[in-house]
């Protein structure tokens, strides 16, 4: 069984309903629909789709929403394409939605010439192209700028200033409207773009009892990523736009440190943006792509993700093989002792910690089939996953969202059971329900960690060592 989860981005070239269940069968976890892009009516017809691709498979898929929070674009070009060419004078023609070209392009945010002075940089096409701001007209909102490296630009694409805040909107309306979209088409979980503090995940938590994950783009979000990351439910490493934030150098040690934090406060992690890029356009990763997704989990990830590989690549289905893959190998030899002493910093308040810990201890020592987690809101299986067992976790859950929610879990496999009032019978049933599942042999020996009194989320205390 993979333990490290795989997320896909769902786009033009993997939204038939035939791609989608062969990227189920090669282990698509999380189906991530990116409303930065695409329509309403598309995203709604997608999470059908992968419903739909999940019950044909017999696997659980949980859908991601991903906001776009306060991002720039730009607007429209002429032919969908203009080169930009270095040296040449560039107008941005801010809060606009006019059709650009070679010399004017459009902005979507009417703010952008509030925000910018004379010699400050803009990218645009992730950062591929750097312009340089000569002078800024307030009164029109334009902003002349010059190319100082060139390129081609699609229409629509992404805009940073790196570090600039000044008068963003940090959750934007359009993205509680959106939220609600995703909430009546059914989505399991939500991530919130280009936070930078932790009263960012709190507000929006506000809005919805969905899950949030934070996705670390900005340099202000680094600096206060501890608080972010407690205040939030998992943490994107979103490597695309942090590698324009911030110089490209330091995105593996950002990676690294993000990470640790996520293991340390027990969060689910992913770690996210052009993990196999080349696969957009070739069967094959580059040897360094391969050893991008193997460091990835050696630092911990919980899950991978493929961006434009699934979404508009030509080989949706081999990525995500080839992630799956990647995973299975790497984690023949990882260090499952070191983690399950070091990982997470265990709360002494909470005896759910030491419990999680405990049973993955017992699972070394006694060498167990498996660790069976019977979980309501999905915590119990949260505290094993981040111990990093070497054995399967099996999550059981009354709850269908958490059976999906599950997904993100290093580790973790999930199923749903029934509801029980009385430990006793909650053990008995989850010792019955994975041989049923074929998850566990009869007879195997399992931990099964359980809460008094059982039915109320948080009280997990005891992990029973039976066979079953
Ligand atoms: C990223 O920037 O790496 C990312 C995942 O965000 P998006 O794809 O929405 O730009």
């Amino acid at each position: 069984m993979r333990r490290t989860k795989i997320v896909a981005t769902i786009g033009p070239t993997s939204r038939e309903p035939e791609t989608l269940v062969r990227m189920v069968h090669a282990g698509l976890d999380v189906a991530r629909l990116n409303f930065s892009h695409g329509n309403r009516e598309t995203h709604a017809e997608n999470a059908e789709r992968i419903r739909a691709a999940a019950a044909s498979a017999g696997r659980p898929v949980a859908i991601l929403q991903d906001l776009p929070g306060p991002k720039i674009r730009i607007g429209p070009v002429q032919n969908d394409i203009v080169e930009f060419k270095p040296g040449e004078r560039l107008m941005l023609v801010c809060g606009s939605e006019e059709m650009g070209n070679e010399q004017r392009v459009s902005v979507s945010w009417g703010g952008l010439a509030a925000a910018v002075d004379p010699d400050d940089v803009i990218y645009l096409a992730d950062g591929a192209i750097r312009l340089r701001v000569r002078a800024v007209d307030e009164s029109c909102d334009e902003i002349e700028t010059v190319v100082e490296i060139g390129g081609p630009v699609a229409s629509r694409q992404g805009l940073n200033i790196p570090g600039s805040t000044r008068g963003v909107e940090s959750v934007p309306e359009e993205d509680l409207e959106m939220l609600r979209f995703g909430e009546s088409i059914g989505v399991d979980v939500v991530a919130l773009s280009f936070v930078r503090t932790a009263a960012d995940v709190t507000k929006l938590r506000t809005s919805t009892r969905l899950p949030l994950i934070a996705k670390v783009e900005k340099p202000q979000a680094v600096h206060a990523a501890e608080e972010i990351i407690r205040a939030a439910d998992c943490v994107m490493v979103a490597r695309g736009d942090l590698g324009i934030e911030l110089p490209i150098e330091d995105v593996p040690m950002v990676q690294k440190r993000l990470l640790r934090i996520a293991g340390r406060l027990a969060r689910p992690s992913i770690t996210a943006t052009q993990m196999l890029d080349s696969m957009v356009a070739s069967p094959r990763p580059t040897r360094a792509e391969v050893a991008d997704v193997a460091n990835a989990i050696i630092d911990g990830t919980d899950a991978v993700m493929l961006s434009a590989e699934t979404a508009i690549g030509a080989y949706p289905v081999e990525s995500v093989a080839m992630m799956a893959a990647i995973a299975e190998r790497t984690e023949q030899e990882l260090p499952y002792r070191d983690w399950n002493e070091d990982r997470v910093r265990r709360d002494a308040r909470d005896p759910a910690y030491t419990v999680a810990y405990s049973a993955c201890a017992a699972a070394r020592e006694l060498h167990l089939a498996a660790l069976v987690v019977p979980t309501l809101s999905g915590r119990s299986a949260r505290l094993l996953s981040a111990h990093r067992p070497q054995v399967p976790i099996y999550a059981l859950s009354p709850g269908r969202e958490t059976v999906r929610r599950c997904n993100l879990m290093w580790g973790v496999q999930a199923a749903s059971m029934r509801r029980h009032e009385i430990t006793e019978a909650l053990i008995a049933d989850a010792a019955q329900r994975v041989v049923e599942l074929g998850w566990v042999e009869p007879g195997a020996r399992v931990g099964i960690t359980a809460g008094l009194p059982s039915g109320r989320p948080g009280t997990t205390s005891l992990v029973q060592i039976q066979r079953v």
